[in-house]
């Protein structure tokens, strides 16, 4: 028992939403009894990160920021953690042999690291949706080429793999994926043209990290939900549909031939997801509240409105057009998504200016290598900005 038993784990992003819920997760299936920590990853808030390392005794902490070095060294001087910084501290971090690897750093950054996990055989416990949607099948391949599991993280896409049953494939007609439709659920586009990064973070059902909540506000979110449910489950882009449905208590559904649909349910709480991907294929018990059908009452739903939404519109554009729109889409909406936040961009313009970069780079063709995908990424980064002015 012991030593012997436990399980290495590392959580890329261990200071942002999903890494703290994680490792809450952690503490309540046996932390230290049954888990052995090999690194943890953070970007600035390095006396969150060392508070963390010493307390899961960590192997090696990480900041992605160069700068942020010394100050994460003195914070663990004399506790025996081994620390690193920047890209190649990140692949350090990833390369520690670690049996499953939360992947939640934010955005392209989480890219390098996870692939570097994925192709040593590390079980990816995916919550950085954007590996999927910029690198696609090249990800999936890197991960079948390790040898370990895909568990998707993203509320969504977990609902979907746990009610998704794999011996019935040929029977499986779609997957539905639910929206809260976020803040600006009933907002008119007019009245959309001038909201502020304070109300578009407001998320009215999950507290999540600044930029996954104002891609909920726009339904970027959504559109790169739609990608990676592509990815990860194998289907063509008319088998995904998007339904709104306010409270967020159904995470999202599979229909099937027979006119079957199954649901996965719950409050919106994200260790859920975290913990069946921890736990798979076993359930873990998990201090998360019970749904009270009582008092919910009722449960909404209706259709997204694509003029009001045009992220919606492009995903499905992304993937019926193929080649590399999927990074070109993540890409330019990044660039366009950090000028909203620093106000040198309207609310709407980050769906016009992703479009446009699109549009404008439609004829390269589909990534045969990572070097393509990471081209792709910075070619429609630089556009948008060009765009930006
Ligand atoms: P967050 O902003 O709260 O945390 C992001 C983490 O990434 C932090 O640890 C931060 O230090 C790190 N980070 C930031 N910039 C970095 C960089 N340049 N290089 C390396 N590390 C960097 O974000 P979050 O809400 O926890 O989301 C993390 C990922 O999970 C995102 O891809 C998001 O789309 C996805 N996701 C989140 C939720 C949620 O409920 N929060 C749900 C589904 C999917
Ligand atoms: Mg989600």
């Amino acid at each position: 028992e012991g030593i012997q038993s436990r399980r290495s784990i590392s959580i890329f992003g261990s200071t942002g939403s999903i890494g703290r819920n994680t490792l809450d997760v952690v503490r309540h299936m046996g932390g230290g009894d049954a888990f052995e920590v090999m690194a943890l990853t953070g970007n600035g808030s390095v006396d969150l990160l060392a508070t963390q390392a010493r307390a899961t005794g960590a192997r090696l902490a990480v900041t992605a920021d160069d700068g942020r070095y010394g100050a994460l060294k003195d914070a663990l001087s004399g506790s025996g953690i081994a620390v690193a910084a920047g890209p190649s501290g990140l692949i350090e971090a990833a390369e520690m042999d670690a049996g499953w690897v939360m992947a939640a750093i934010v955005g392209t950054a989480g890219l390098a690291p996870t692939l570097t996990a994925a192709r040593r055989g590390a079980d990816i416990a995916l919550a950085n949706k954007e590996c999927l949607v910029s690198a696609g099948d090249l990800f999936v391949a890197a991960v079948h080429a390790g040898g370990g599991r895909l568990l998707p993280v993203d509320s969504e896409h977990n609902a979907i793999f746990q009610v998704l049953e794999e011996n019935q494939r040929h029977a499986i007609e779609r997957v539905i994926l639910t929206a809260s439709g976020g803040p600006f659920r009933t907002m008119s586009r007019a009245d959309m043209a001038d909201v502020t990064v304070e109300t578009a973070r407001a998320h009215p059902n999950w507290s999540m990290g600044l930029k996954i909540s104002i891609d909920s506000a726009s339904m970027f979110n959504k559109a790169l939900e739609m990608i990676e449910a592509k990815h990860l489950f194998n289907l063509r882009p008319e088998q995904i549909e998007v339904i709104v449905h306010p409270q967020s208590v159904i995470h999202s559904m599979v229909g099937y031939a027979d006119g079957s649909v199954l649901a996965q349910l719950g409050c919106p709480d994200m260790r859920t997801a975290i913990g069946y991907a921890l736990s798979h294929p076993r359930r873990a018990n998990l201090p998360v509240d019970r749904l009270d059908f009582a008092r919910l009452a009722r449960l909404d739903f209706e259709a997204p409105d694509e003029d009001r939404f045009p992220a919606i519109r492009l995903a499905r554009l992304a993937m019926i057009r193929g080649g590399v729109q999927g990074a070109v889409l993540n890409g330019a909406k990044e660039v366009a998504l950090e000028a909203f936040i620093d106000g040198r961009a309207s609310f709407l313009a980050m769906a016009e200016i992703t479009e446009a970069v699109m549009d404008a780079l439609v004829h390269i063709p589909a990534p045969a290598t990572m070097d393509d995908v990471f081209a792709a990424d910075t070619e429609a980064r630089r556009r948008a900005a060009e765009l930006l002015g």
